[in-house]
């Protein structure tokens, strides 16, 4: 058994990290400033988008997104069920309907189909995740989509390539840079678009409904004359956060191969454990995963998948669970009704899906101690 507990994931902070987020505490500006400003430069670059905006979480985005495009009381947004279920509660809070499409089985995305079969008159917003880092048919979605918005929720997916170009590209996504995902800022977000007009709105939206950010590029400060146009939120970034994620981007691609390689790992020595079932790739189109999750699913009756990373644990070894379905907790169940079996792919990967551990920092034998543990689980 392992000496130490090794956590399912951990993030990656290097001296030149601590160096620069110390540099922004040194300057005499740590709110959004410069590094704000640098990081939305950068992932707009990656996203191949016009504009991008950086916000304290995802979270954040999602509910400012909402009150931009105006969706609220007798709107529909149809998002997965299987989902962090922040973005399900945005759309509850601000007075919306969130209708859940059913995942594919094997690799728990939505598809073009299940999507098309929950459109309604009253659809106005689609926000499909990418799940794990592996992209859904984003193409095949839009197209389904007609006239309706699709905005990418890519909170696991900086660093993933749909049909050779990175999520975002000629559309509008929401990034993550919480603790756990590829890179962070601690807490944070980041929404691209190449809408000019819904750019507008998500800066006003985020800082009090001003019509400008506390940080303006030539005169280092708002005008004080700046006024609020409607009330709004504060849902802007810090410089402090917003440097630490500026000098992770540049180890994206080395922290996503480190990554793919710790998966591929996984991938090998699944092949001869028939009782713990990794994630399919989709097919019909070509991309490239950021692999945020290495996902399982603990399909046997000998255990289940509670026990099962309970026993791991016991044996030092972390593991997650992304995610227990939204239309089956309190809340929903109780506002909208829901019974076991509205979404069967949903709730059969809901009850049997885990996370090992994986993480950048993250060595080949510790893999091995991962495995090592499960089948040591398994066996008895
Ligand atoms: C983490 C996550 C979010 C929310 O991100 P925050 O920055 O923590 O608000 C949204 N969607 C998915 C799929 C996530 O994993």
């Amino acid at each position: 058994m392992r000496k130490d507990f090794l956590p399912f994931t951990r993030p990656q902070v290097t001296e030149e990290d601590i160096a620069c987020v110390s540099a922004v505490l040194r300057s005499g500006w740590i709110t959004n400033g410069p590094a704000n400003s640098g990081f939305e430069q950068e992932v707009a670059k990656l996203s191949n988008s016009k504009h991008a905006v950086a916000l304290a979480s995802a979270t954040g985005a999602m509910h400012i997104l909402l009150e931009s495009m105006n969706i609220g009381s007798g709107d529909e947004v149809i998002l997965p069920s299987m989902t962090w279920v922040s973005m399900v509660n945005m759309v509850e809070l601000v007075g919306a309907t969130p209708v859940f499409a059913e995942i594919d089985r094997e690799t728990m995305l939505v598809t073009p189909e299940s999507i098309a079969a929950v459109i309604t008159e009253r659809t106005r917003l689609i926000v499909p995740v990418h799940f794990a880092g592996v992209p859904v048919d984003i193409d095949g979605i839009r197209a389904v989509a007609g006239n309706i918005p699709v905005v990418e929720d890519a909170a696991h997916a900086i660093g993933t390539y749909y049909k050779g170009r990175h999520i975002g590209s000629d559309n509008s996504a929401i990034y993550s840079f919480h603790a756990i995902k590829n890179i962070t800022c601690g807490e944070g977000g980041m929404f691209v678009t190449n809408d000019s007009e819904l750019e507008k709105l998500m800066r006003r939206w985020k800082f009090h409904g001003i019509s400008m950010d506390a940080f303006d590029r030539e005169n280092r400060g708002r005008s004080p004359q700046a006024e609020v146009v409607e009330p709004g939120f504060k849902y802007n970034l810090t410089d402090i956060c917003a440097a630490l994620g500026l000098n992770q981007l540049k180890r994206l691609d080395a922290i996503n191969a480190r990554r793919t390689e710790l998966a591929m790992l996984y991938r090998e020595a699944f092949k001869n454990i028939p009782e713990i079932r990794p994630l399919g790739d989709p097919s019909g189109y070509d991309f490239k995963s950021a692999w945020h999750l290495f996902v399982v699913r603990v399909d046997t009756p000998k255990i289940d998948r509670d026990t099962f990373m309970a026993e791991l644990k016991k044996l030092n070894i972390g593991t997650g669970l992304h995610f227990r379905c939204a239309h089956l907790q309190k809340f929903y169940r109780e506002k909208y009704g829901y019974v076991p079996g509205v979404l069967p792919n949903t709730e059969y990967n809901s009850d049997r899906i885990c996370s090992l551990p994986l993480f950048p920092d993250m060595t080949p034998d510790d893999v091995n101690d991962v495995i090592g543990a499960i089948k040591n689980v398994l066996a008895r």
